[in-house]
């Protein structure tokens, strides 16, 4: 364990957030943004700095589902369980850490501001070496007014700084004033930590590292989201089985009864493996067949499932995005549509994505060729993927 943890704080219900239509009733640190859970974009930039193990999420009792699924993959160590208020989801969470390690700092971060930039958090590192508490604070540009009476006088903005997180402590005391204070309610760590009567320094904010907490705090973080994975690549994928004895085939994911079988050194569901190449196609990193390969006894009868869930990771590992994937099943039999939904629900399952970003469809060929004369079935896919600026 390094000395300095973060310690993530995803405990609210993030009501204001709420927009219609935009995933209503889901908590504002699991809405997608750009792809991937407001959580994953947070814990993802402290990982960068700190190794996944480093990172302490803080969650609600009711979301331990939502959180494993957002950050599904990260290596980070078990949800702590915070409490009612902000303040005692910190308590909570410096305890939870406690019982596992003993850090020599923290920096304490709210899991709404996913846009914290690598700089931010070093300057709070850094001011930690001559401070036991560490803010990043920022001026304010706008012109201030306070209304009198009907009448609007200019206030000095000169003293005036607004606070960010992630803000940063020695472990023990910011502890110590939490369990101490944990009878008054406090605005942010920072003041518990004045009146237990730690040293605070501020050092430089930065205006990206917004907090989202209204609808149109939203709208402004798509489009920086967006902005932040301009490399977008396409990638194709194509994939023939023959059709043997059997009763079952599989099809992107799902199980279809069927008068025959499907041959395959896998389960020889040719719709997942023409996604899974049409994915490494996109990243150029190589086809199924070079990461699983069929003369690998390792992989006979193996669940297509790990082939894409495999890809999928390789998009992650590079900071990447699967923006949407298109399948298109060539066959006569077994008929498709009914399973349609079945198949898209799963298919996103695998990717981590959501279903809207999953198409999936179906055609013969009229009778002709091999998937006419019923020999066997094929399947193409294209992916659309985005990765941040190489
Ligand atoms: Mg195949």
């Amino acid at each position: 364990m390094s000395g300095t943890i973060a310690l993530i704080v995803a405990a609210g219900s993030g009501e204001r957030a709420v927009a219609p239509g935009s995933q209503p009733g889901l908590p504002k640190q699991y809405k997608d943004l750009s792809g991937l859970p407001v959580l994953r974009h947070t814990v993802r930039a402290f990982a960068a700095e700190l190794g996944a193990d480093s990172i302490f999420t803080v969650i609600r009792s009711q979301d331990r589902e939502l959180c494993r699924s957002a950050i599904a993959g990260l290596a980070t160590p078990d949800p702590i369980i915070g409490g009612a208020r902000r303040q005692d989801s910190v308590r909570l969470g410096l305890e939870g850490v406690a019982r596992q390690t003993s850090p020599a700092k923290v920096l304490i971060h709210d899991a709404a501001r996913p846009f914290v930039s690598a700089a931010v958090i070093s300057r709070v590192i850094d001011g930690l070496k001559s401070a036991d508490a560490v803010a990043p604070m920022l001026p304010i540009p706008d012109t201030l007014r306070r209304k009198d009476a009907g009448a609007f006088s200019i206030v000095s903005r000169d003293e005036l700084y607004r606070t960010q997180t992630p803000q940063g402590f020695a472990f023990d005391p910011i502890l110590e004033a939490h369990r101490r204070y944990a009878g008054e309610s406090f605005t942010d760590d920072i003041a518990l930590a004045e009146r237990a009567g730690l040293r605070v320094i501020g050092v430089a904010g930065e205006e990206m590292n917004i907090k989202l907490t209204t609808p149109s705090d939203f709208e402004l973080a798509q489009r920086l989201a967006v902005s932040a994975l301009p490399d977008v690549r396409t990638g194709t994928g194509f994939d023939v089985h023959r059709f043997a004895q059997g009763s079952y085939v599989w099809l992107c994911g799902i199980r279809i009864p069927h008068d025959f079988g499907l041959d395959g050194h896998s389960d020889a569901d040719a719709g997942l493996h023409a996604l899974t190449d049409a994915i490494l196609g996109a990243i150029g990193a190589g086809d199924i067949g070079s990461h699983f390969p069929p003369t690998d006894e390792k992989w006979r009868g193996a669940e297509s499932s790990i082939f894409l869930d495999h890809a999928a990771r390789l998009v992650r590992d590079l900071g990447g995005v699967i923006a949407h994937t298109d399948v298109t099943l060539v066959c006569e039999r077994p008929r498709i549509a009914p399973h349609r939904d079945a198949m898209r629900r799963r298919v996103a399952e695998i990717l981590a994505i959501g279903i809207e970003r999953v198409s999936i469809k179906a055609t013969t060929t009229e009778g002709l060729g091999f998937t006419g004369r019923r020999e066997g079935l094929a399947a193409q896919a294209v992916a659309t993927i985005r990765l941040p600026a190489s």
